[in-house]
């Protein structure tokens, strides 16, 4: 029964640790809080980190359809650019779902101009790992606000899958909270269609515990091609990793985990490996 499973344990449990968790980092905001990168708390080393990828299994990809669910301009690369490479590659299409354009990353920038500029960005990105072969859908989603819109997205996402495809989320304990709704709908998604979810981590390696993981993570090994290739794509996104910023949202200490020659992931059971 689904209902004991791990996906629906997955999907009921963190619903209410989410909120609190929500209600928590909002009330770390600063006085002038840019809704959308709620991440004022200070981060933990993400060395902790090592015993739970030292123990990842290589997880070999299938090349199926893959719908890659970015919250904002920059996830596609800094969770799923390793995986997004092998399915080009393997001629598998990949179709990113680009949630919200990030266009309150920065409280002194005007939305309308930071949403343009980091559209671009993420054009040019994913033209980068895919040279035209990527396509992507634009849902325009509030950045900081997708909590709220939590029923048109799994729509969304219902709407771009299809049978037998790989549906690529932020874990849904991502620490931000736009992250952690992406991964709620994606889990969702999953949950009534039995297609395969992979979670991607980025700001939980910065701000969630070990512990908190109840899944194994998986690996996918980078070639320093596919290692060039990332830094490539995360170098379009411009606003994000330095220049033009005082303050960038991407610095040294953020991108640590994109030094690792892994892309590490939580490969979820299927409703039907489940039942198995
Ligand atoms: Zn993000």
């Amino acid at each position: 029964m689904m209902a004991e499973g791990y996906l629906a344990l997955v999907k009921s449990e963190p619903a209410d640790d989410s909120r609190d968790g929500d209600e928590a980092m909002r009330s770390t905001m600063p006085a002038a809080p840019s809704p959308g990168h709620d991440l004022s708390q200070t981060p933990t080393p993400v060395d902790r980190w090592r015993c739970r990828r030292d123990g990842a299994a290589d997880w070999s990809v299938p090349p199926v359809r893959t719908v890659v669910v970015a919250p904002h301009p920059d996830d596609e690369v800094l969770m799923f650019a390793g995986l997004i490479a092998h399915q080009v590659d393997a001629g598998a299409n990949v179709l990113i779902l680009a949630v919200t354009d990030g266009e309150a990353a920065y409280p002194d920038v005007p939305p309308s101009v930071l949403g343009e500029r980091r559209r671009g960005e993420q054009l040019a990105a994913v033209e980068a790992m895919g040279d035209g072969r990527i396509d992507i859908v634009r849902l325009g989603l509030p950045d900081g606000g997708v909590e709220e819109h939590s029923t048109a997205l799994a729509g969304a996402i219902q709407d771009v899958r299809s049978p037998g495809c790989i549906i690529a989320a932020p874990w849904h304990l991502d620490h931000h909270c736009d992250h952690e709704a992406i991964g709620r709908a994606a889990l969702d998604v999953a949950l009534r269609s039995g297609d395969r979810l992979v979670q991607g981590i980025f700001w939980g390696w910065h701000h969630r515990s070990p512990t908190d993981l109840e899944q194994p993570l998986r690996r996918l090994r980078l070639s320093t091609e596919t290692m060039k290739r990332r830094q490539t794509a995360l170098n379009c996104h411009r606003s994000q990793v330095g220049a033009g910023h005082r303050s960038p949202v991407l610095d040294a200490s953020a991108l640590e985990p994109l030094a690792w020659p892994f892309e590490y992931h939580i490969v979820l059971p299927t409703q039907r490996e489940e039942q198995a």
